[in-house]
């Protein structure tokens, strides 16, 4: 069947998908409703041109037969024939009518996995596997039912209606979860369709791991799992930073470390040197008595401490060595209790000297073994100094030897030397640290002992380095023993170690101690009453013998080794200045400046702090406490002279001016105008009772509350008059405000306290140069 457009000029096919039944088209023919008729080989059929519908017509619709005969067309009128195999069929148009009755369209059924699923909800919810779906439907349009057309629609899968001819199922399978709406209409057998369809919902469920919350969760995951990752890279790197960081650090530690230790040991040798210089010829000028005595104690003193400092720069080298693997164990052969008795007997003289006990005992063992002679020497050398140091007078200390057997050849494999002191003790706190390097036991206690902290670490360093071991056990204030085991090798046949040679005669005397107590008798030069007199307070021996061994040619000194004992002195003896450490033993230099200001009888005298401390806030401490000056050690001795002597002057100074206010008849009053709290106290004394005669020193000491001879000093070092003379010039010095007041003779005479005019002219006249009547007369006239 082709349809021409004369229009265009060309045909269009019209086939069995435009709904035509068969496509070989037997006859054909129109109405005179313009409508075109055809039959073919099943069933006839019937086109409208202009809407192109197509109406079928079969047996069941009531044709004879579905195959029509070719050319088998007639029309009259309009009535139609066609021709088929079972005879002709007759029939006018207009009289077939099409069935317009309205009728309903159902689902009918659902079946899941080909099983029935009840329509009872709607929407109908599906589980995820549950996506075989077949859906049946019926249109209730009786009338040839089997005629009745359906399309159906899936919203959600497709797109258009699916044309289903006369079946009633439609089956979709492998839906994905979502919602959807399967919607069906009907056509009945005229194809008339339904105004009204069918539809249903569905909503097939997505699977639990296809949920928003377990996609959350992967989500969660996914990005925990990155986030992880970044941490754990980025933790990684910087970990590998840090180690490369800490490694180039500890490199170059290293480095600095060997610079500073080789530096270290360079400067000792270096110095080590220059000290055996100072040294010798020290020795040689000592050893050719050629000098006065005086320049004998200052070289030795000279030898004592260039001594301490090798001393001290050996133990430094031997600390250096010792840090570098460098220190070797070289045995050699000796008697061991012959050996320790050598050293504990080089400390004799000192302890003598100082007035401690030195016991030695020691258990007998077979003559001779190997050991280090000389590490041993340096180990009991150090606690024996130490012990020493810090033992005081009427103290002892016990060195006991005992040999140590080796449990398996029941030979001496070591031995064990305990030295107890009865001395100062180490807290419990600080002993703990005693072997640590540089650590000395708390400042004030031990300041007065001097030392560096090194001796005992190396000690500790040196009994490890010959497999030794060492302990302490202390007590404060009762004593404190050292134990050191020691080991020995027997003396086997092969060994040709060289044999130990005792040290002649090595004596360690009580100078070449660190902390010497040795005391210079001070051979002072006679000296006058003006000489001004020193006190120097402070607890290093040395410095202080020293001090006062060079002072001494300019003033008079005493000293005092701690700062009570200065300041006992400091009163009895009101000296003109006091020179004071800082640091010492029972009362420091503050204390005693504090002290030495703030007492009526002492206040006068300058102070002058010495000490290690040149910190800024210890100087102005020491001022705010009233201290006159201050010198950092290490001073020089010139700049202490030029301080000292400034100080004397400026006392000097000050007592002249107080005494012209006595000689100088034109200056004011004394009591208006003096400062001094002291002298005011004493001018208001005698102002009050200066018609006295019988005024006195005892009245006056009695007054003051001071002894005579502490007045006497007192006023001397403020004014530099005896009391009585200060007594007498101040009647005088009255005398002339007096006199000037416009008082005749007489009355002054009697008002200041003199028994007769005569004696007062007398008096007056030799220290005025003038008679009391003449100063009278030239003073009218000047006023
Ligand atoms: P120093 O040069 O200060 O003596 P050491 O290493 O020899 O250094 O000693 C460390 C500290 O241990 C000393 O400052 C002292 O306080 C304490 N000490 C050592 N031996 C004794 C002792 N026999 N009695 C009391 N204190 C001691």
């Amino acid at each position: 069947m082709n349809r021409f457009d004369p229009k265009t000029g060309l045909f269009s096919a019209i086939t069995q998908q435009d709904g035509i039944r068969g496509n070989s088209v037997v006859g054909i023919t129109s109405d005179n409703a313009g409508m075109i008729w055809f039959s073919t080989d099943k069933g006839l059929s019937k086109l409208d041109p202009r809407t192109k519908s197509i109406r079928n017509y079969e047996l069941n619709s009531g044709l004879p037969s579905n195959d029509f005969l070719e050319n088998a067309v007639f029309r009259k009128n309009n009535q139609l024939f066609f021709g088929s195999l079972n005879g002709a069929v007759q029939f006018n148009p207009d009289s077939i009518r099409d069935d317009t009755k309205p009728f309903p369209v159902y689902i009918t059924k659902l079946n899941v996995l080909d099983k029935a699923r009840p329509l009872t909800s709607n929407p109908v919810v599906l589980h995820h596997d549950e996506n075989f779906l077949s859906f049946e439907f019926a249109a209730l349009a009786y009338v040839l039912p089997e005629q009745n057309q359906y399309a159906y629609q899936l919203i959600g899968v497709d797109k258009n209606w699916v044309q289903n001819g006369n079946r009633h199922v439609a089956n979709y399978t492998n839906l994905s979860p979502g919602s959807y709406t399967f919607q069906v209409k009907a056509a009945n057998s005229d194809g008339i369709w339904s105004a009204k369809g069918a539809s249903i919902q569905l909503v097939i469920l997505p699977p639990w791991w296809a949920t928003w919350w377990a996609y959350s969760i992967y989500a969660l995951l996914v990005g925990g799992a990155i986030w992880g990752y970044i941490r754990f890279y980025t933790n990684r790197i910087r970990q590998q930073q840090e180690l490369e960081f800490n490694r180039r650090e500890a490199e170059q530690l290293k480095a600095v470390d060997e610079l500073k230790t080789r530096f270290f040991s360079n400067i000792t040798h270096e110095l080590r040197t220059p000290l055996s210089l100072i040294i010798s010829p020290v020795e040689k000028l000592l050893a050719g008595h050629q000098f006065d005595p005086s320049t004998n104690q200052t070289l030795a003193l000279v030898q004592r401490n260039a001594n301490q400092l090798l001393r001290l720069i050996n133990q430094l080298l031997d600390l250096s060595k010792l840090e570098a693997n460098r220190m070797t164990v070289s045995l050699m052969r000796g008697e061991v209790p012959q050996f320790v008795y050598q050293v504990v007997e080089s400390f004799r003289q000192a302890a003598e000297q100082k007035g401690v006990a030195l016991v030695y005992t020691a258990e007998e063992f077979p003559p001779e073994h190997l050991f280090d002679a000389d590490k041993w020497e340096k180990i009991l050398t150090n606690l024996l100094s130490n012990a020493l140091k810090f033992t005081a007078q009427g103290g002892s200390i016990k060195v006991t030897l005992t040999s140590v057997l080796s449990p398996v050849i029941k030979e001496v494999s070591s031995v064990q030397i305990n030295i107890a002191d009865s001395g100062i003790g180490i807290s419990p706190q600080s002993l703990p640290h005693i072997f640590d390097r540089f650590y000395q036991v708390d400042y004030s206690l031990t300041r007065a002992y001097e030392g560096t902290g090194i001796g005992l670490s190396l000690v500790k360093e040196l009994v490890e380095l010959l497999g030794g071991t060492i302990s302490v056990d202390s007590q404060l204030g009762v004593g404190t023993t050292f134990m050191v085991t020691l080991p020995v090798q027997p003396l086997s046949a092969s060994t040709n170690a060289p044999k130990m040679r005792l040290s002649a005669n090595k004596h360690t005397t009580i100078e070449q101690l660190p902390a010497s107590t040795s005391r210079l008798n001070s051979n002072q030069p006679p000296k006058h009453e003006q000489t001004p007199r020193l006190l120097i307070v402070e607890d290093n021996s040395e410095l202080r013998e020293f001090l006062t061994m060079e002072l001494s040619a300019f003033y008079h000194v005493q000293n005092a080794a701690n700062g009570e004992a200065g300041w006992k002195l400091a009163q009895e003896e009101l000296p003109d200045i006091v020179i004071s450490d800082l640091m010492m033993p029972k009362l420091d230099g503050y204390e005693l400046t504090r002290l030495i200001k703030s007492h009526p009888d002492t206040d006068h005298i300058a102070v002058v702090i010495l000490t290690a401390k040149a910190a800024h806030h210890s100087r102005i401490e020491g001022l705010q406490e009233g201290a006159d000056d201050y010198l950092a050690k290490p001073f020089h001795l010139d700049e202490l002279h030029l301080r000292l002597h400034n100080l004397i002057t400026r006392q000097q100074r000050i007592r002249d001016q107080y005494r012209r206010q006595f000689t100088l008849p034109d200056s004011p009053t004394p009591l208006d105008i003096t400062k001094d709290p002291f002298l005011r106290r004493v001018y208001e004394l005698l102002d009050n009772h200066l018609d006295n005669p019988s005024l006195n020193v005892d009245w006056l000491a009695d007054q003051l509350a001071m002894s005579r001879k502490t007045l006497y000093r007192k006023i001397h070092s403020l004014i530099q008059l005896a009391p009585n003379e200060l007594i007498r010039q101040y009647r005088l010095r009255k005398a002339i405000d007096l006199l000037r007041a416009g008082r005749n003779v007489a009355e002054t005479t009697y008002l200041v306290g003199f028994k007769s005019p005569s004696h007062f002219t007398i008096v007056f006249k030799e220290f005025y140069q003038k008679t009391p009547t003449e100063f009278i007369t030239t003073n009218g006239k000047n006023t």
